[in-house]
């Protein structure tokens, strides 16, 4: 039987339940059907004695001996008991008592009537297996499975799958046991055409079993031990397979993208970095090397890079700005709002006084004239590095040549913005520096310090350039995201792209102090936010916003400034606001005001959870933190602590906080490492939830596999694709059909993720 016949021919499976099998479950072929695994076992292993059953049992098997049987009209009406003949017309329940030596239990059917009272002869033995319930301080069992003592459970295997399933599978007639049914008959058709899909020497390697051995298992497990093989083989599959799909891409990619050559570091850099206040950090050195080997290699860079709120990225964005402008390109850095846009700008300038570079900051409030200067300056290639909104993405932007794009806080931009950044690059026909050319150049060897390598510093002519007129050139892309990432979903969501973390924060950084407390503690957290502001320090509350279109969240917000207006009255205290539905110019005027310093508290909304920098603010109040996820009272968590001072994160729950948001709440006490907080977040989540993930999905459904809990073996499973592919980057040759076979499947057909960042 061929794997992609059709599940019809499965005895008992006529068109109808095909249908519904495909429409419920995407299923429509053999081999659809085996890869449906079950997502838990049921064991049917023991028996439990009656007396032990209790209620709050997910499932039990007692075995017991029918002691009466009673049937039940409508009002609950005995019809019969044990009389005949029966009006079957009239029954509507079935109830049998059934007992063993330690005591009694009744079993009840609303259907199935006929069948089970003429099986369920007093005095029979047989196995029930099903959920207890209470019923009026009564225990019984609605509609257990009932099966003879020596064909049951006990008998087969002892673990039993549990399948996916809906209602409307249950009632179309597809149930548990005829899943279990017409797996075994697939099985039974496929197992023979079954062929192994990973390579014998990882199977060996990796003591893996074999899939045949696998999917047997997997539905019908011989014993807990072979189901544990089976689950390991096929998720570390599941895994590779997953693996090898975004890795090929990005060969493809990073192999094929003509990028533009950068192999001078150039003067301004060293200008800058002999300048700086203070020493790198070791993260941030590797990461600039790490770009910096992406600038030489004749490649498009399409990197990430990942660090927490504080962990100094825009250092490296500068300096690898800077690295750009040394080659004579162009860069930018995008910001996704005003006020961070601004900080930037203002950052920036300082680092680059030391240089010869120019920048300038293009925003939505930019006036018209200083707009056209920086047109001007743009196109005529005097201006070095422009900062700015998705302002910079407009068609009349034109850069000279623009050589790095540099997007901070990635998830704050859609798809199609970014994108638009890929056309901003040179166009071969116009004056560039270098352009590699497409096709396999040899990967040049690490960088050693920031000296160019020597087959880069020659230059000459790119080879294919002359392919290349009136297309333009990518500019590199550099994209910086605050938001941690567990590393298991980075190498998945972001599998085809290059991942840099900053690890490690810079020196002297004084921890957060985080505490939670209950409405009762109002007055006493106003007291200390008094004595903070005393000592000339600032504060910022958070209310909750999650849609700032909520009236009810704008009232809630606007009654909290107030009261905070009562507690902090002028002259002594000025407070400041800042929401959504403010004009523009409103909010930068509130938020320049606490940035300078005039006001003492700033009232707002999450606006400010990304970015801005007020290294004089030491206290971070959170209204409502029980509404927040972890990722964001992480974010906010990072607004402070910036500075020399001690600081705090005061979170503020309501009376109505559910457990899990009690356990976000604990979590956030108990550590300040974004990457485990993400990775606990992931954990109690799911991966498909996590905040800044949603709006590009997973691009994956995973069957077996978890990216929550099975970290280590994606690692394993990716360091064997790579492997397998640095031999053989297309899967060309024989011996790597069978993988270039498996990857074909939907399942394996990734959307390209690099070209959205
Ligand atoms: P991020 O953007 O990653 O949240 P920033 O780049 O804004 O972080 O840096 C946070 C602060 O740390 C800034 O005030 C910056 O000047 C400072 N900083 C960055 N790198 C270092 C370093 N190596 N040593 C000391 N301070 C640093
Ligand atoms: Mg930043």
């Amino acid at each position: 039987m061929e794997l992609d016949s059709s599940i019809q021919y499965l005895s008992g499976v006529g068109p109808k339940r095909a249908g519904l099998l495909s429409r419920e479950l995407g299923i429509s072929t053999l081999s659809d059907l085996i890869r449906l695994y079950p997502f838990r076992y049921i064991d049917r292993s023991g028996v439990t004695p009656i007396a032990q059953v209790a209620p709050d049992l997910a499932s039990v098997q007692v075995q017991a001996t029918v002691v009466s049987r009673t049937l039940y009209g409508p009002q609950s009406a005995v019809v019969s008991q044990e009389t005949n003949p029966i009006h079957w017309g009239a029954v509507k329940r079935l109830s049998v008592i059934v007992e063993d030596a330690s005591g009694r239990l009744e079993v009840v059917f609303f259907k199935g009537i006929r069948w089970n009272y003429q099986r369920l002869v007093p005095g029979s033995t047989f196995l029930f297996f099903g959920k207890p319930q209470d019923f009026n301080g009564r225990l019984n069992i609605v509609h257990p499975e009932v099966d003879a003592p020596q064909d049951g459970a006990l008998s087969q295997g002892a673990l039993t799958g549990v399948y996916p399933s809906t209602e409307k599978l249950k009632t179309g007639g597809i149930t548990g046991k005829v899943m279990c049914k017409m797996q075994a008959a697939a099985l039974n058709l496929c197992l023979p055409e079954i062929t192994e899909t990973l390579p014998e020497y990882v199977l060996r390697d990796r003591g893996l079993v074999p899939l045949t051995y696998a999917l047997r298992n997997i539905h019908f497990p011989k014993d807990s031990y072979a189901l544990q093989k089976a689950t390991y083989r096929l998720k570390f599959e599941e895994l590779f397979f997953l693996q090898l799909s975004l890795l090929k891409q990005k060969y493809i990619r990073s192999r094929g993208e003509r990028g533009l050559l950068m192999p001078k570091v150039g003067p301004d850099f060293h200008a800058c970095y002999n300048a700086l206040p203070y020493a790198l950090t070791g993260a941030q050195q590797r990461v600039i090397k790490e770009i910096r080997a992406d600038l030489v290699s004749g490649h498009q860079m399409n990197r990430l890079l990942q660090g927490d709120v504080g962990s100094g990225k825009t250092m490296v964005a500068v300096l690898s700005c800077l690295m750009a402008i040394g080659n004579g390109f162009q860069a930018c850095i995008m910001a996704p709002t005003e006020v961070l846009a601004q900080q930037h700008y203002a950052n920036i300038r300082k680092y680059l006084a030391p240089t010869s570079v120019q920048c300038a900051l293009l925003t939505g409030s930019t006036p018209q004239k200083e707009r056209r200067g920086i047109h001007a300056a743009l196109e005529d290639g005097s201006l070095g590095i422009l900062v700015g909104t998705h302002a910079l993405l407009e068609d009349n932007v034109v850069f000279k040549n623009l050589g790095l794009a540099v997007i901070d806080e990635q998830h704050r931009f859609g798809v199609e913005q970014r994108s638009k950044l890929w056309n901003k690059g040179p166009a071969v026909g116009k004056q560039v520096p270098s352009v590699a050319g497409r096709g396999f150049a040899p990967l040049p060897s690490q960088p050693d310090g920031w000296a160019p390598p020597s087959h880069a510093a020659e230059g000459g002519t790119p080879p294919g350039g002359d392919l290349l007129a009136d297309q333009n050139v990518p500019p590199h892309i550099l994209v910086m995201t605050a938001t941690p990432i567990p590393r298991t979903l980075a190498m998945t969501l972001y599998g085809d792209l290059d991942v840099s973390v900053i690890d490690e924060m810079p020196p002297g950084r004084k921890p957060v102090q985080t505490m939670c407390i209950g409405q009762n503690r109002r007055a006493a957290m106003y007291k200390f936010l008094r004595e903070e502001i005393t000592r000339g320090r600032q504060v910022f509350v958070v209310f909750p916003l999650i849609f700032e279109s909520e009236k009810m969240d704008l009232q809630n917000l606007e009654q909290g400034y107030e009261e905070i207006v009562r507690a902090f009255p002028l002259p002594d205290y000025k407070v400041a606001i800042v929401h959504g539905q403010q004009s523009t110019e409103e909010k930068n005027f509130n938020m320049a005001a606490f940035v300078a310093g005039r006001a003492n508290i700033l009232v707002s909304t999450t606006v400010i959870e990304v970015g801005v920098d007020v290294p004089n603010a030491s206290v971070m109040v959170i209204e409502s933190a029980q509404r927040f996820g972890l990722s964001q009272l992480h974010q906010l968590r990072g607004r402070v602590g910036r500075g020399a001072e001690k600081s705090y994160c005061i979170l503020v729950k309501d009376v109505k906080t559910s457990k899990e948001a009690q356990q976000r709440l604990d979590l956030m006490c108990s550590t300040e490492d974004g990457f485990e907080i993400a990775e606990q977040d992931m954990k109690m989540r799911g991966p498909g939830d996590l905040e800044g993930t949603q709006q590009s999905g997973l691009p994956i459904n995973l069957s077996i596999a978890s990216l929550a809990r099975d970290g280590a073996l994606l690692s394993e499973a990716r360091a064997y694709a790579g492997r397998i592919l640095d031999a053989d980057p297309t899967l060309s040759s024989p011996e790597n059909a069978p993988l270039l076979r498996e990857l074909r499947k939907d399942k394996y057909d990734i959307k390209d993720y690099s070209k959205i960042s």
